[in-house]
């Protein structure tokens, strides 16, 4: 159930309709837009009692929403969502394509460091890697823990990067949470629904990526699940899906990113790197997923690949990452999106 506020509604009448709401044992999620704030209803069983909210003052109308998810979709925002980030003019969602690099995993300060330096010169405004590893086997590295969250701080403040970085579980949610600016949810998590609770309660944005196996209808419930504790600033990720072909390591799954938009107001972006599984396949798979409307590219890059401690075959060398943003400019202009200009190392700029 969807109740739309007349365009004109004040304040306190949205109020007093959630509060309405509450009464009746359900939760609200006002949500307002650019002409008029739509109020969500969660936690209903059944079908709600929409006569004794229709009538209430400044209520325009009550919709029955027939999909499984209410939160996400465009019935209930009809402009995008834009995710703002404290402290930073970076979005995902908004005009400018959202950049987000660096290693899969922290692995020491140096190698964090360099390629950190690398990627934000090169034009990314998110640092990704990982200090909490879902590795398919359990011998293979696990990550830094907290170690490598501090170090992924300590390069946020020396490149002015934003920090986006996975969680796995109870524990690490809580860490990531403290220490970065978005918090990633993996693959191999998508459905896992305490973890998306949890991320819900959280107090930053939440990267949520596709499962191998989801169904977009799978993904968009993920997200609903985030959505549904609280946490409206979501975005989704594309990173290849299990099929028979064996030529990539998954396969990048285009195709979603206009459904997304046709169905939901979340941003979604592409990682390029997890679907090709080697190098070479990475910046034509980023030229599509940019050229097909996504908000976004993370993509893994590393300065010595081949001694990287996870998925160093599909890791770009920074030359090559730097090459790959630039060829993405004239794609972005033409699908009307902007690029982040980085200013050229030492240059001072003027206020
Ligand atoms: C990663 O980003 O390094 C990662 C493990 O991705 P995914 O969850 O898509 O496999
Ligand atoms: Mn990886």
């Amino acid at each position: 159930m969807l109740i739309l506020m007349n365009v004109n509604a004040t304040e306190e009448q949205t109020q007093a309709v959630c509060k309405r709401v509450e009464e009746l044992g359900y939760r609200p999620h006002p949500l307002p837009g650019a002409t008029r704030c739509a109020i969500g209803i969660t936690g209903n069983k059944g079908a709600v009692e929409a006569d004794s909210l229709s009538q209430l003052p400044g209520v325009a109308e009550v919709i029955a929403v027939s999909k499984p998810y209410k939160l996400v979709s465009r019935d209930m925002k009809a402009e995008d969502t834009v995710v703002r980030f404290a402290g930073s003019d970076a979005t995902v969602g908004g005009a400018e394509l959202a950049l987000m690099a660096g290693p899969c995993s922290v692995e020491s300060r140096d190698q964090l460091f360099r390629v950190a330096e690398a990627v934000a010169k090169a034009g990314a405004r998110f640092l990704r890697g990982g200090a909490f590893k879902p590795r398919t086997s359990p011998y293979a590295f696990q990550g830094m823990g907290e170690k490598g969250l501090e170090l992924m701080a300590a390069a946020r403040d020396a490149f002015g990067l934003l920090v986006v970085t996975e969680a796995i579980d109870h524990e690490s949610l809580a860490l990531v949470d403290q220490y970065a600016d978005m918090i990633q949810i993996g693959a191999r998590n998508m459905q896992n629904f305490a973890l998306l609770k949890l991320a819900g309660r959280a107090s930053k944005p939440v990267l949520l990526k596709r499962g191998m196996a989801a169904t977009l209808e799978d993904l968009l419930m993920a997200a609903e699940y985030v959505m549904s504790e609280g946490n409206y600033n979501v975005v989704l990720c594309e990173r290849g899906i299990r099929t028979f072909t064996d030529h990539t390591r998954n396969t990048l799954d285009v195709s979603i990113v206009p459904s997304v938009k046709k169905l939901s107001h979340l941003p979604i972006i592409v990682d390029p790197s997890h679907a090709a599984g080697a190098r070479d396949k990475v910046a034509p798979l980023a030229r599509a997923g940019v050229a097909v409307g996504a908000d976004g590219l993370i993509v893994e890059v590393h300065c010595d690949p081949d001694r990287a401690l996870s998925d160093g075959a599909q890791s770009l060398y920074p030359d090559q990452f730097a090459a790959m943003v630039e060829s993405l400019r004239g794609i972005a202009g033409f699908v009307g999106r902007t690029m982040f200009q980085p200013h050229p190392a030492g240059e001072v700029v003027a206020k």
